[in-house]
């Protein structure tokens, strides 16, 4: 990889290096060419070979990853974005089983095990699935497995819904307690204001506390055709993970090796700082705030 691309800003010490379990999410927009659509395969390699590297330093490694809805588009030959439901249902049931299969590719050569995880909103809702799905992610963590989880989309109807990624990764940070979850967006981070239209507009490197004037400074789009996340919902991937007890990182995508620069305290990103409130859970602030 061109280490001329990895663009370095040296930020204090934040220790990421000491976490313990890590959740890292990408999005169908940073896994495919703009262009096409099509899967950028050189790129998901190295994030697999990132991920490898955060398990042999002695990481629970766990992935959330889009795309399904994305890939399965592809293969069907669709041209545009499945606009009715049912399309992108069939596109989904296509997509994870052949995302699935690249994934298992990519982890078994560096001899790592992953294993898919699908989930509803009912997985959460529901106490025996919701301490079903606790137990899989925690069994496979003592296994040393990789749980790379999705939505299940060919089953979740509106009401069954997380909608985007990057809510469903900070419940999945919540769920298992991680204490690191890192977003992998087409953004920098989470900026003052929306820098594509204004050249002014500063990146915020470290939230400690979220307030009011966080949520007027969001901008609701990433202007992309292929994901679902715009800030609105990293922010609220932001508040569920940092009240669970996890710090959180939004940083660009564009080039994965930005995840070994997190790890050495070497990065450029926003990062909000856990918050953690021991009366926090879960299973409420859903069903309150994602109704
Ligand atoms: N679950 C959807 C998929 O895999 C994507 C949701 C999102 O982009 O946040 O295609």
């Amino acid at each position: 990889m061109d280490k001329g691309d990895c663009k370095k800003v040296e930020q204090k010490s934040f220790h990421f290096n000491k976490k313990k379990r890590v959740i890292v999410k990408i999005g169908s927009s940073s896994l495919n060419y703009e262009e096409t659509g099509c899967l950028n395969f050189t790129k998901l390699e190295h994030l697999v070979r990132e991920l490898c590297n955060l398990r042999n330093r002695g990481m629970d490694v766990c992935l959330v990853s889009s795309g399904a809805i994305a890939v399965g588009r592809q293969s069907l030959g669709l041209s545009g974005p499945p606009k009715n439901i049912s399309t992108k249902q069939a596109c989904a049931a296509v997509g994870q089983a052949r995302l699935m299969m690249i994934y298992q590719k990519l982890f078994a050569e560096y001899n790592q095990v992953a294993g898919q995880v699908l989930m509803t909103k009912n997985t959460m809702v529901n106490p025996v699935s919701r301490e079903n799905a606790r137990n899989t992610f925690e069994e496979m963590f003592r296994l040393g497995a990789i749980p790379i989880v999705n939505e299940h989309d060919t089953v979740s109807t509106y009401e069954m819904q997380f909608g985007d990624n990057d809510t469903l990764s900070a419940i999945v940070t919540s769920l298992t307690g991680a204490d690191l979850l890192i977003l992998l967006s087409d953004i920098d981070g989470l900026f003052t204001d929306d820098p594509r239209k204004n050249p002014d507009a500063k990146l915020i490197e470290v939230v400690e506390k979220m307030d009011s004037s966080l949520y007027e400074m969001a901008k609701s789009s990433t202007g992309s055709d292929v994901g679902t996340g715009g800030m609105a919902t990293k922010l609220t991937a932001a508040k569920i993970a940092t009240l669970s007890g996890a710090d959180m990182i939004i940083a660009n995508g564009k080039d994965v090796c930005i995840l070994h620069h997190i790890f050495d305290d070497s990065f450029k990103g926003t990062i909000f700082q856990s918050e953690k409130r021991e009366s926090f859970r879960i299973e409420d602030f859903i069903l309150e705030s994602i109704g």
